[in-house]
């Protein structure tokens, strides 16, 4: 993986970045939004559309994929790319958060996670190092270490402890890994104490990374509180290496993100807001960099007879081709067009959104 950073811009809260991420598939232009397709799909949408509407990395989740199909078959059909004919970036999250949140029963050991799968029962066990050759297996371009992740709100012992823990294992993850063409990530945690914060990215640091996440953010703080946290932690990161916000967030977020030196951003958002039948779309807004947003419910009736497009200010094949009234009888019947239609549009919104920030640093 080569970093390069293109230009830096001192803002009000930190220093935005735009730069070139060079991975084995392909150059990715930073700051970037990656669309997560959790089971190896991006839901509703193709890999050529995804292509189309200028995603350049895509998520996909190794826990999710350690269940089904199994991290042998995915390694039988070539890898993660060959397996979903997508041919650009791909990173995998480890799973440590969904370990946390969706498996019904887990004992965590500093050794690793003991949990049952939420789809049979079936008992697994993840360690650091089981999760590396996991990632190793199905072969994206980044993968992302385990992290022992908590429920929250949590006490600050509890949060140092589960830190150190994930501290422990990023470094049994970094000792283990064996393929030069994957870079690893270390994840900072630390919940919403400096110090933790502090402690845990300069641990990493000195472990060695291809590149920092900041990691148990987007879990019920306020959006200032999350603000303020990277806002601390992008400076304790060396900027010569890519920085990830894990699981953030509306276009707003991104800004903020941005501002403040993120590079990589991922989150369900646009995905899953399509298929609950909502387009998000400009919006008059002066206070912004990349302008405003709003959400725009398209089952309401007011869209019945609205034959103007969803965004008047967006270029999409979407919106050039298809009215309200039309999206919004789609969403009415429940028609799988109505979803794929409304996923197509938000993830060009929000790729859109990325490219306006970046041409702003680069200017
Ligand atoms: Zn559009």
């Amino acid at each position: 993986m080569k970093f390069q950073l293109q230009a830096q811009k001192e803002t009000p809260f930190g220093i935005a970045r735009a730069g070139v991420l060079e991975l084995p598939h392909g150059k990715i232009e930073t700051p970037v939004f990656m669309p997560v397709g959790t089971l190896a799909s991006v839901k509703a949408m193709l890999p050529h559309e995804l292509e189309e509407l200028g995603a350049q990395i895509i998520l996909n989740n190794a826990f999710h994929l350690h269940l089904r199909p199994g991290a042998e078959t995915v390694k039988s059909a070539g890898g993660l790319h060959k397996f979903q004919n997508w041919n650009k970036p791909i990173l995998t999250d480890s799973g440590g958060f969904q370990v946390f949140s969706l498996a019904k029963i887990r004992k965590v050991t500093d050794e690793g996670v003991h949990f049952q799968s939420p789809v049979d029962g079936s008992k697994h066990f993840f360690t650091p190092e089981s999760v590396i050759e996991l990632e190793e297996a199905l072969g994206p371009d980044i993968g992302m270490i385990l992290d022992d992740v908590i429920a929250l709100p949590a006490t600050f012992d509890a949060t140092a402890k589960a830190m150190r823990r994930s501290v422990a294992w990023a470094a049994r993850a970094a000792k283990h890994r064996s393929r030069a063409d994957q870079s690893i990530f270390g994840i900072v945690q630390g919940g919403l104490h400096e110090e933790l914060r502090r402690e845990c990215a300069d641990a990493l640091v000195q472990i060695g990374f291809d590149g920092y996440a900041i990691g148990g953010l987007a879990v019920g703080e306020t959006s200032d509180q999350m603000d303020e946290m990277v806002g601390r932690v992008t400076p304790m990161l060396p900027p010569e290496q890519p920085r990830y916000l894990m699981g953030v967030g509306t276009p707003r977020d991104l800004e903020a993100g941005v501002l403040r030196g993120v590079d990589m951003f991922d989150c369900v958002l646009p995905t899953r807001l399509a298929r609950h039948n909502v387009a998000i779309i400009s919006a008059e807004e002066t206070s912004g960099i990349a302008g405003g947003f709003q959400n725009l419910n398209m089952l309401k009736a007011v869209h019945k007879n609205d034959f103007s497009p969803l965004d008047s200010r967006c270029s999409c094949f979407v919106c050039q081709n298809y009215s309200r009234a039309y999206v919004h009888h789609l969403s009415k019947c429940s028609e799988i067009a109505g979803a794929r239609l409304l996923t197509y549009h938000n993830l060009w919104f929000y790729q859109k959104w990325m490219r306006r920030l970046r041409e702003w640093i680069l200017q």
